[in-house]
This record gives C-alpha cells, sequence and structure tokens, in this order.
C-alpha cells in the first residue's frame, strides 16, 4: 500500500499518457476473461479485454455491471467511482493509482480513458479487489477466469411466499442457512409490521421485496442489520406475536400467525382480553448445577438462593392469581441460557423474570437492583454481563453464542424491541415494590446485554435480589422469612404490572 506522492504522480501519469497515445493503436487486441461465482455456477459473464504492450485491460464499467455495482463518472475531474458493497474504488484517467478508501494502490500501469470508458490493467485490479472490496476474489490464470468472492452470493435469507389457512396465516421464508429459532426475535410495530430479526441472517433484499404476498401480509422488505437480518412484514390485520422456526434442514424459516380464538358469541373485549391476557410468567431461577454462581464467605451458594426465592414466588403466583408458572429450572440442574429463552417461548410466556444473588469486589456493596436488556453503559453494567454471561463456559458448546459476542448484535437487535419500553417499565415496578417488603437499599434499574434477556420476546428483566458478598446480606439470603419477602415484593410487582399492561393493551384496540 503506497500513499499518493502527489507531483511525482501526476509527473509520471503524464509521461505515460504519452506512452499510451503512441502506443495504442499498434498494440491493440481483443481477449476476454470470465467471471466465474463459486456459488452459483450459472452465473457467469464475460469481460472484453484488450492489450496494451503486454498488459490485458479491462472495462471498469462491465466489471461493475457483473458485480450490480453502482459506476459515477465525474467528468470535471476524470474520475470513476465504483460503489461496491464492501467500499468504494476511485479510478483516475491516466493515473497508475487506484484509491480504495484512504489508502492508495498502485497498479503497474496506468489506466486508460477512451472519454467514456475507464480501463485499468486487468490482474493489478483483480489483486486489489481480492485484498479489499472483494475479499477472497482472485484470479485464475489457467481458467483465465475471474473468481468472484464467496461472500458476494451469500445470502442466507431469499425470497417469501404467504398461505391462508383456516387456523391461521403461513409465511414460508426460503433460507439457505440453519438459524436457531430461540434468537429469531419477533414483534409488531404500532404502526403495523410484523418484524422478524434473524441473527447471522444475510437478507437478499431485491428478492424478498419481489416476493408475492397475500392475505393479511401486503408486502415484504428486507433490511440487512450488522450481524442480522430484520425482515418485515406489513400487515393488514392486528395479529399476536407469531411463531418463528425452521424446517427442512434450514431450507425455510416459518413464520406462523396464528388467528385469534373466536367464540360463537361474546364480545370484542372479552375476546382480545384472552389475547394478550398477560396468563404466563416464566421464572428463572439462576445457575444451577455445575454452576454455582457466585458464593458468600459463609458458603452460601447463589444457585441455592435463586432456586428457593423463584418456587416461593411460583407457589404466591398461584395462590393469588390465575397465571401460569412455568420455571426454567425447579430443581438444581444446570440449565444453558439459550434453553430458558426457549422454554420461556415455547410456553408463549408473557413476563419472563430472571433471579440472581449480585457479587462485588467491595464488601461494603449491598441492596437489590433490576437490569433490563438494552445495551451496556456503564463500567460495571459491562461486570456484571460478563459474570452472569459467563455460565456459557460450562455449556458443552458454545457456539451458538459466536452471534452475541459482539455488544453491536445487540444493539441492532435491542434497538427495535417493543419490550424494550416494557421491560424498562416492569423493572421500575419492581424496584418500586421490593422496599415495601424489604429493608434493603434501592440501587435502582440499570440496563447491560445479559444474554439470558436476548431471546425471550416477552417483557424481561433480571432481578440482583442482593450481595452474597456482603456479610449482612449473605445472611439474610440465607433465612427463609427473608426469601418470602422477597418473593412477596415481586408478586406485588408482577401484579401491579400485569393490571397496569392489561389496561394498557384493552384501550389500545
Ligand atoms: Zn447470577
Amino acid at each position: 500500500m503506497i500513499r499518493h506522492t502527489g507531483y511525482t504522480q501526476l509527473l509520471f501519469g503524464l509521461f505515460q499518457v504519452l506512452l499510451i497515445t503512441v502506443l495504442a493503436p499498434v498494440t491493440l487486441q481483443a481477449d476476454e476473461i470470465r467471471v466465474v461465482f463459486p456459488d452459483q455456477p450459472q452465473r457467469g459473464a464475460v469481460l472484453r479485454t484488450f492489450y496494451l504492450g503486454n498488459i490485458e485491460y479491462i472495462n471498469t464499467q462491465e466489471l461493475a455491471d457483473i458485480f450490480s455495482a453502482g459506476a459515477y463518472v465525474n467528468d470535471d475531474v476524470d474520475k470513476q467511482v465504483i460503489y461496491f458493497r464492501e467500499g468504494e474504488i476511485k479510478i483516475t484517467a491516466f493515473s497508475s493509482f487506484v484509491v480504495i478508501g484512504d489508502q492508495a494502490y498502485q497498479m503497474p500501469a496506468p489506466s486508460y480513458f477512451d472519454g467514456q470508458n475507464y480501463f485499468v490493467p486487468a490482474r493489478s485490479l483483480f489483486t486489489i479487489l481480492g485484498l479489499t472490496v472483494l475479499k477472497g476474489s482472485r484470479y485464475d490464470e489457467a481458467r483465465r477466469a475471474f473468481i468472484g468472492p464467496p461472500s458476494l452470493t451469500k445470502y442466507n435469507i431469499h425470497s417469501a411466499s404467504v398461505g391462508t389457512k383456516q387456523n391461521g396465516t403461513l409465511i414460508r421464508v426460503k433460507t439457505s442457512k440453519q438459524f436457531d429459532g430461540a434468537n429469531i426475535e419477533r414483534y409488531i410495530t404500532d404502526g403495523g409490521w410484523l418484524v422478524v430479526v434473524v441473527p447471522g441472517g444475510i437478507v437478499d433484499s431485491v428478492a424478498l421485496a419481489h416476493s408475492t404476498m397475500g392475505g393479511i401480509i401486503r408486502e415484504a422488505v428486507g433490511h440487512q442489520l450488522a450481524q442480522a437480518a430484520e425482515l418485515r412484514f406489513k400487515l393488514t390485520a392486528k395479529i399476536s406475536p407469531p411463531e418463528v422456526y425452521q424446517v427442512a434442514q434450514g431450507a425455510e424459516l416459518h413464520i406462523a400467525i396464528r388467528n385469534p380464538v373466536r367464540r360463537p358469541s361474546g364480545d370484542r373485549t372479552k375476546q382480545m382480553r384472552e389475547q394478550w391476557y398477560l396468563d404466563t410468567i416464566v421464572l428463572d431461577p439462576g445457575h444451577g448445577g455445575k454452576d454455582g454462581g457466585t458464593v458468600g464467605r459463609g458458603g452460601l451458594k447463589e444457585k441455592t438462593v435463586t432456586l428457593d426465592v423463584a418456587l416461593r414466588l411460583g407457589r404466591l403466583i398461584k395462590r393469588n392469581s390465575n397465571m401460569r408458572v412455568v420455571y426454567t429450572r425447579d430443581e438444581d440442574v444446570f440449565v444453558p441460557l439459550f434453553q430458558r429463552t426457549k422454554i420461556a417461548n415455547e410456553n408463549d410466556g408473557k413476563i419472563f423474570i430472571s433471579i440472581h444473588v449480585n457479587s462485588a469486589e467491595s464488601r461494603s456493596a449491598h441492596g437489590f437492583e433490576t437490569w433490563f436488556l438494552a445495551p451496556a453503559n456503564t463500567p460495571e453494567a459491562i461486570a456484571i454481563a460478563q459474570r452472569e454471561n459467563s455460565a456459557i463456559l460450562l455449556e458443552e458448546s458454545n457456539h451458538r453464542y459466536q452471534e452475541f459476542s459482539d455488544e453491536a448484535l445487540i444493539l441492532s437487535t435491542m434497538a427495535h424491541s417493543t419490550w424494550m419500553r416494557e421491560s424498562e417499565d416492569l423493572g421500575a415496578i419492581i424496584q418500586s415494590q421490593l422496599p415495601k417488603r424489604l429493608e434493603a437499599t434501592n440501587r435502582g434499574i440499570k440496563q447491560t446485554g445479559f444474554i439470558v434477556l436476548i431471546g425471550a420476546s416477552m417483557p424481561k428483566i433480571l432481578v440482583e435480589i442482593g450481595f452474597i458478598s456482603n456479610r449482612m446480606e449473605e445472611k439474610k439470603l440465607g433465612q427463609n422469612a427473608y426469601r418470602q419477602r422477597i418473593a412477596e415484593g415481586l408478586l406485588g410487582a408482577i401484579m401491579t404490572f400485569k393490571k397496569k399492561y392489561e389496561v394498557a393493551l384493552l384501550k389500545e384496540q
């Protein structure tokens, strides 16, 4: 990589112009180089070439067309810019430099400009492209073929179709990758779009937009996010969040929208109430089995406290409401983080509460706090996410979390989530209800990237009920009466949230 060298380059360029003008008519001869795409054998193309001396040139406009890259010519300065997906490349007439980003790359001979088209030395351009905007592409001398990059053609989400059935609507999306259904987030916007966010998805937006929709789906739109594909479907009817799952070894992604349960008679409000009712709560006692969580100096284990508090809370909910209680674990067993979310979604949970116990270097730290899923915004938030997420290190295979390693994914997935507002609200209610039962410090509601919260399609929070690293709190957390008070405080919060949320939903109808 060589930087621009100002005048030297300019003079050299002028010299080359003279050289080409003299030599061009004598040495011009036509040939061609094939362009092939490893993943799409049927998508072949041909680049016409010609020689200046012993150097073979290609027309950059033809190259741009083959790769569906936009090309723009600025006649004032005799430059052409080609916009590849991965970046743009600037070609200047009669310069032996091409510029990509803020780097200049030198070719063995200058470009040629015939007043309309730009031509550059083929082999050196291929090498440069292979290192930059068409990473992985290469020139195959023996086959006289330019092999396109595999990634450029690697869409794994393609077109879609809609089928209307008696009990609902099925959107079938063609895919060429096995996605983990538990990580696929789906929600409905206020504007009537069903949004499905697929981590690891690379969507062919053109194919998706051209898909024939029907029934209650008016149109489909694909957006590529940093590490996820966002599929949007415009709805012509109100629906509840659909089931999303893959079939046929990853060849299709199914989005199943169930029709609301209809009664022969009965008022509309009642129907709506049933559809939206917060009827199922998922309780997630942190850690378990080989994952003990954090341990106090007195020997009390986090996994023991979280399970006992969850079971107490579950019993209270059953006694005081008609909600169904689903536990991600109800005994001392190890449950992977993704499995917890999956249990929540598969059981149609309407609220997800993950219960944990805190610890800190400083033994004086004490009190309770509630976390909702959003990008970490303090060093403390990063530290706690690292500690609670470390459970994945104990899992047999944690490759499924690779997509989560980047904060960007959490951002892109969560920025759109309709559950963020509700989750924050639930957290605020918990923080206001717990003090009514506990004489402990209210440390407030905070945000960070807990993996266990990512995939759950419902209001979801993680509560740290106290510090096991604090001598006084470890002692209290070991007492049945104190655990019962925590459970009562959480029950109060759940009932408050349920009432508020259901009233709000009914008003919206
Ligand atoms: Zn924990």
